[in-house]
């Protein structure tokens, strides 16, 4: 189903990483490169041995750092241009070595003979965050936006839970068939992996306040244990940053207040 697409995986694998980022290479003679990965020397040498002289140039999906730093060295050694975008804000997962030669902006359209690729920016995990759809094959390249396997992260500042909402709700709009995530293996069923990332979203929201409601007001802390008692205690401080994500919406929606660090329900 995917002749047009080849996955590369790096060898990242962990807690936030999965079995590790793929990478993955669009075309047959005209190469696309995309999310090249962490700067690792063997992924790098696999890559540039992959693509045979044929990577015209690199698109990455956002800047964390298990993404986009192979980029540059990728692009130096092969003299190809690096496209994506540079986050709104701060953000402590940075790669600061990523500049784009090219800004890629939502509906741009990068073609070749053998396919063209439609820019989706997709906010929420990161601001800068952007998919890639792949229209001869209807294959969407979800970056961290879509995750098989394990539940994505949004911390704030650069994350933000209400984009992340509306992100995935945009996709919609097109004819995908299936994912290729930045994470995992590739996923079918594209609408209703987006139904169920949403519905288990609202409800973790619904259970934050809940729980507001019940015990009344609460240190982040305190609420964590409360509303993640089903997630082992190693991921909290990863549940941390999503809780934020999802008080900082609640704020915003005027459903909780926070005064010196104490958030109550409204
Ligand atoms: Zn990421």
């Amino acid at each position: 189903m995917n002749e047009l697409i080849e996955k590369i995986t790096a060898p990242n694998g962990g807690v936030f990483t999965g079995n590790g980022t793929n990478t993955y290479l669009l075309g047959k003679e005209d190469l696309t490169l995309i999310d090249p990965g962490p700067k690792n020397d063997e992924h790098i040498d696999e890559i540039i041995q992959f693509g045979d002289g044929k990577i015209k140039r690199i698109l990455v999906t956002h800047t964390h750092k298990d993404h986009s730093p192979a980029a540059l060295p990728i692009s130096k050694i092969l003299d190809v241009p690096m496209h994506g975008r540079l986050v709104d804000g701060e953000s402590e997962w940075e790669d600061e070595t990523f500049v784009p030669d090219k800004v890629l902006n939502h509906g741009d359209l990068i073609e070749t003979n053998e396919y063209s690729i439609e820019v989706v920016h997709t906010p929420g995990h990161a601001s800068n965050h952007l998919c890639f759809y792949l229209k001869e094959q209807k294959c969407l390249l979800t970056g961290d936006h879509i995750m098989d396997g394990s539940t994505v992260v949004i911390a704030p500042p650069d994350g933000k839970m209400r984009d992340y909402l509306e992100s995935l709700e945009l996709l919609k709009n097109y004819d995908v068939e299936y994912f290729a995530p930045g994470h995992g293996n590739f996923m079918d069923n594209p609408e209703k992996t987006i139904d169920s990332i949403t519905r288990h979203r609202l409800a973790r929201e619904a259970k934050v306040l809940r729980n507001l409601e019940k015990h009344g007001s609460q240190k982040i802390d305190d609420l964590l244990k409360h509303v993640y008692s089903d997630v082992p205690e190693v991921l909290f401080p990863i549940a941390k940053m999503s809780l934020l994500a999802h008080l900082i919406k609640l704020i915003e929606d005027k459903k909780v207040n926070c005064e010196e660090d104490i958030y109550s329900s409204s």
